[in-house]
This record gives C-alpha cells, sequence and structure tokens, in this order.
C-alpha cells in the first residue's frame, strides 16, 4: 500500500528518517508522497527523491506560511516544476484553510495562481481544504479545472465527496476514520467508490485513534487501510490493491515516466 501524504522532509524526521521507512516497508509501505510546502522544503524533497527510490514529492506553497505565499515564489515553483518535471507527480500542497491568520483573499489568489500553473503544466494537484469545501469547489469550476487531483484529509458529507470526485478528483482517507466519534465522516467514506479513495497518514501529524499526542508515521497508514476494510466490508489486501491501483492512475508519471507530455 501507499502513503499518498506525508510530510518526511520535516526536520522530526531528520534524526531516523531511514528506520521510519523500513518499519514502514515492515507494515506493507511500498510508496511514499512527499507534498510540497515552502521554497525551502522543495530542496529538502529534491534530495531525499534523489536518493530514496521509493519516495515521489510534489510541489507547492501551502497555505499555512504566509511569508512565502507571493508572487516571486509562484514564479519559483514555475521554474522548479519545469527543471524537475520528470521528477515531480504532482502540484501540491495548496489550498484554502479558514482557521489559519491569513487573508483569504491572498490564499485564493495564491491558491488560483497555482492551479493555472497546474493545467498549464499538466500536472495533479494536491487540495488542503478546512471549512473551505465550497470555496475550492467554485475556483475549481470557475477555472474549468481539468487536471483532477486529490482532496487530502478529505471530511465532508457525501454530496461535496461527489462533487469533487465529478471534477476528476480523488478523496485522501487518513486516520480520521480510525476514530468512532467520527461517525459522520465513517458513514461518509463508507458511501463512497473505493476506486476514488487514496490512503494517507499526514505525518507527522494528524495521528490515529490510540495514537494521540504522538508523531505520527507512513507505517501507521496499514491501520488507515484496515479501518476502510472494516468500512466498506473487504479485505485489507483488496483496500490495497485497489487504492494502489488510484495512484497510479492519478500520478501517472509514476513507474512511466516519460509519459506526461513536457512542458
Ligand atoms: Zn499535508
Amino acid at each position: 500500500m501507499i502513503d499518498s501524504h506525508c510530510h518526511l522532509d520535516f526536520d522530526i524526521f531528520d534524526n531516523d528518517l531511514h528506520k521510519v521507512i523500513d518499519s514502514a516497508k515492515d507494515a506493507g509501505v511500498t510508496r511514499f508522497l512527499i507534498p510540497g510546502t515552502t521554497p525551502d522544503g522543495w530542496q529538502r524533497q529534491l534530495q531525499l527523491r534523489k536518493s530514496i527510490e521509493e519516495i515521489d514529492i510534489a510541489l507547492g506553497l501551502h497555505p499555512y506560511f504566509p511569508d512565502t505565499l507571493n508572487g516571486e515564489n509562484i514564479n519559483k515553483l514555475q521554474e522548479a516544476l519545469t527543471a524537475h518535471h520528470e521528477r515531480v507527480v504532482a502540484l501540491g500542497e495548496i489550498g484554502l484553510d479558514k482557521t489559519v491568520d491569513i487573508a483569504m483573499a491572498q490564499q485564493e489568489h495564491i491558491l488560483c495562481e497555482q492551479l493555472e500553473l497546474a493545467q498549464s503544466l499538466n500536472l495533479p494537484v494536491i487540495l488542503h481544504h478546512r471549512k473551505t469545501h465550497h470555496l475550492l469547489l467554485k475556483h475549481l469550476n470557475a477555472l474549468n479545472f481539468t487536471q483532477g487531483g486529490v482532496i487530502h484529509a478529505f471530511s465532508g458529507s457525501e454530496q461535496v465527496a461527489r462533487e469533487y470526485i465529478e471534477r476528476g478528483f480523488y478523496l485522501g482517507i487518513g486516520g480520521t476514520i480510525t476514530y468512532a466519534r467520527a461517525s459522520k465522516t465513517r458513514d461518509t467514506v463508507a458511501s463512497l467508490p473505493l476506486d476514488r479513495l487514496l490512503l494517507e497518514t499526514d505525518s507527522p501529524d494528524m495521528p490515529l485513534s490510540g495514537y494521540q499526542g504522538k508523531r505520527n508515521t507512513p507505517a501507521k497508514v496499514s491501520l488507515v487501510a484496515q479501518s476502510l476494510a472494516e468500512l466498506h466490508d473487504t479485505s485489507v489486501s483488496d483496500i490495497s490493491d485497489i487504492t494502489d491501483e488510484n495512484y497510479r492512475r492519478l500520478f501517472r508519471s509514476v513507474g512511466n515516466e516519460g509519459e506526461r507530455p513536457s512542458a
């Protein structure tokens, strides 16, 4: 199975990254996608991508870092995506977050610039949301965005999920479904088609039920798979096969580099 969203470039993994990856492999995790957050992080990601075969990367400007959300960095992003196009599977993590102290207009401006860049470079996107589904859908529709992507850490109604699916998106399913009290999200996820779901941890964040307060790691994606298997009344190996295939369909350069038209 694949952890489609883990921030292995963060400092917190500096001392034991190889151990973290080895224990994930022991748990059956075969690939890791590191989403981008800031220009400094991109450099670290590119290094990791070079040295660890199982790592895929995406580059983007995450809405949590106000100092980086500017036009200069949009230009840098375009340069980096073009220079490293054979190594990058998506543009992200980008999005809108109502809980951070950055003007929504600024977040929306930077989001739209990055969506247009993804459209022009033929790249799917990794979308971050928090209380912003209506705004994200508004911009995807207004731009007629056709590259698809994944809604990271999806939570929301079945209707919202289906609107994303109609736009060509997949839904990232993480540790939230391991909490019994998250009954709304669990019900929604149980009703969604498996061929539109991806597994993820958001390591080092979003600890699973029973691991609150601890650093999250990609090995735990196996427990997310287990919860998803229970919700869909199927086996973990089915979940693993289907979500792996979804991942390869969405991030289509994986394993067959060269197929994506170079921008
Ligand atoms: Zn993230």
